[in-house]
């Protein structure tokens, strides 16, 4: 299969050079050529189907031309170490779990796939690729666990001092092994900075194999995928399969286009709900078609905290530009802090259910969207515990952390202080490369 960018501008690449490069060369998003149907069969035995099973089918018709099955089945059995339940949380309103992985955040299974991926691609070459990772937070835990022990790769995590989360921070500083969390005395911008101009120097390329593991990249988003599949098979088994709504916490838009491209091939879902927070960028182009980015605003759900989706160039490919047929497939809304809050409050009142900010927004969307003789799904896309204090504020009861999240918590800060200066980042990375090929 090959890939297009949705720039227009570049060759076609082959699903090796689209994870290698994660960005087209002409700035834009690759997208696989075509979009190939799921056989029948599959939807239709799909409720006696495991996890792995599904996801095992999907990807075959994503990365099947370019991968042998065998191979492929390692890279998705070793992803989905975890499950991805469906719980009831009211009458028609069910929550898709997607926080039980190691980080407890959705972007696991993308990150878990991606480092899977690089590395079946990248074996066969000689030194380390070095993948360089700017976070405001939760990126960067994600991608440090996703790589944890896998052979050939190293990375280094580029995060501003005292300006993540005690929690978040804990995720990717005190791993050890292949993962080196650098704390920069600067912002996440001048982070990003330091990333971008490592991309660019060509000396620095020539000396080290760098790469990124950037959100966009098609071996983070795609698989997102399966677990909509799987969604589908567990509320067949329920017998609640038919008018199925997907309501989808949105940021940078990647997990929502992965649910379209699920119902492309061929997912029954009748249509999809974005949620947003004050980040409005979206639910705007829905009711206007005129798409206007802006500067994020910070909210509680700040893993949506996006002012310029990246994937909105995805969701337009998809549908042929045409706002017309968008808003067919998409419907949406948009809330500010104080409705997120109550959210979460009237949810646990009601139900018992514990909402973290972000799933508290799809929640809201979907109970204010769904329609009568529809059964509603929303993607819960982190644990409450990541948010304890937001969480424990509206529901007015402690909440129980999770032992993993307890663990990273406990566990000993290995981060390495640096300045924001690109030639001290540059002369340490150099410092490294030449330690281990010391070491060989
Ligand atoms: C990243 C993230 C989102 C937003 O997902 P997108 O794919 O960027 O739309 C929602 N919730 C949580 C908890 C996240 O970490």
């Amino acid at each position: 299969m090959k890939y297009y960018s949705t720039n227009g501008k570049a060759p076609y690449a082959s699903l090796k050079e689209a994870v290698t490069r994660s960005l087209a060369p002409d700035g834009g998003l690759y997208v696989p050529e075509q979009i190939k149907n799921v056989p029948d069969s599959f939807t239709e035995n799909i409720q006696d189907m495991t996890f792995q099973e599904i996801a095992l089918e999907v990807a075959k018709t994503f990365f099947g031309d370019d991968i042998p099955e065998t191979d492929l089945k390692g890279i998705v059995y070793d992803t989905l170490s975890f499950d991805c339940p469906i719980v009831k949380v009211s009458e028609n309103i069910w929550s898709l779990e997607l926080y039980h992985g190691p980080t407890l955040a959705f972007k696991d299974v993308g990150a878990r796939f991606m480092a899977r991926m690089l590395a079946y691609f990248t074996k066969q070459e000689t030194g380390t690729i070095n993948v360089l990772v700017a976070t405001s937070g939760d990126t960067g835990s994600a991608v440090a666990n996703g790589f944890l022990g896998i052979d050939g790769i190293h990375v280094y995590v580029l995060y501003p001092k005292d300006k993540v989360s005690k929690i978040q921070e804990s995720q990717f500083t005190t791993l050890g092994n292949n993962i080196t969390a650098l704390e920069i005395d600067g912002t996440f911008d001048d982070c990003q900075a330091l990333v971008k101009k490592a991309f660019s120097d060509t000396g620095l390329n020539a000396t080290m194999r760098l790469t990124s593991a950037n959100s966009i990249n098609v071996a983070r988003f795609l698989p997102q995928s399966f677990y909509y599949f799987y969604a589908y098979a567990q509320m067949k088994r329920l017998g609640m399969a038919d008018n199925l709504v997907i309501s989808v916490p949105s940021g940078n838009f990647g997990n929502i286009t992965a649910g379209l491209y699920a119902w492309q091939m061929g997912l029954p879902i009748k249509r999809f709900i974005a949620a947003n927070n004050a980040n409005d960028i979206f639910y705007h182009y829905l009711r206007t078609g005129t798409y206007e980015p802006r500067q994020s605003i910070q909210t509680i759900a700040n893993a949506m905290d996006v002012g310029n989706p990246s994937n909105f160039a995805r969701i337009l490919s998809l549908f042929h530009n045409s706002h017309e047929n968008i808003i067919k497939a998409i419907d949406g809304n948009a809330y500010q802090d104080n409705s997120i809050s109550q959210a979460i409050s009237k949810c646990y009142k009601d139900s018992h259910y514990i909402l973290d900010p972000h799933g508290a927004c799809a929640w809201l969307a979907l109970t204010d969207g769904l329609q009568n003789g529809e059964h509603g799904i929303f993607l819960e896309t982190a644990h409450p515990a990541k948010f304890k204090d937001i969480v424990e504020d509206a529901i007015g009861t402690a909440l129980t952390i999770p032992k993993r999240l307890e663990e990273f918590i406990n566990g000993k800060k290995l981060s390495i202080p640096m300045t924001n200066r690109y030639e001290d980042f540059k002369k340490y990375l150099i410092s490294q490369q030449n330690n281990a090929g010391r070491k060989e």
